[in-house]
């Protein structure tokens, strides 16, 4: 094999290796710091009204028990110690740690 054909695939090589290397990275990297997903509203998500989702558990209406807040909930996937993360009854929003929804169900 000549230098001439080498040299291209070298490149190629070493740029393929590089970009491996960078979603080996990227994927290695807490979700967070590269996908902040918007915040849940009530006001604007009408599954979210209707399931009397709020930021603050502590303005959540009945049947919501005290010490009940996302962060507790089985279908909540944020990190511990996070102030927001995604849930999995709201694809493509985070919900507040804090907050709370009537679809709330205690981690075991
Ligand atoms: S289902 Fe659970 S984590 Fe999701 S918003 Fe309701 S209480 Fe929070």
């Amino acid at each position: 094999m000549s230098e001439e054909t080498a040299s291209p695939r070298r490149r190629f090589l070493k740029l393929a290796g590089g970009a491996a290397a960078a979603m080996v990275l990227l994927g290695s990297l807490p979700r967070r710091v590269w996908a902040a997903l918007p915040h849940l509203s009530a006001s604007t998500n009408a599954t979210a009204k209707a399931l009397h989702y709020v930021d603050d558990n502590t303005k959540a209406v009945a049947p919501h028990k005290p010490g009940e807040e996302c962060s507790k909930c089985v279908h909540f996937q944020g990190k511990a110690g996070e102030a927001w993360g995604p849930c999995a009854i709201f694809p493509g929003f985070d919900v507040n740690a804090k907050g709370w929804c009537s679809g709330y169900q205690a981690k075991s």
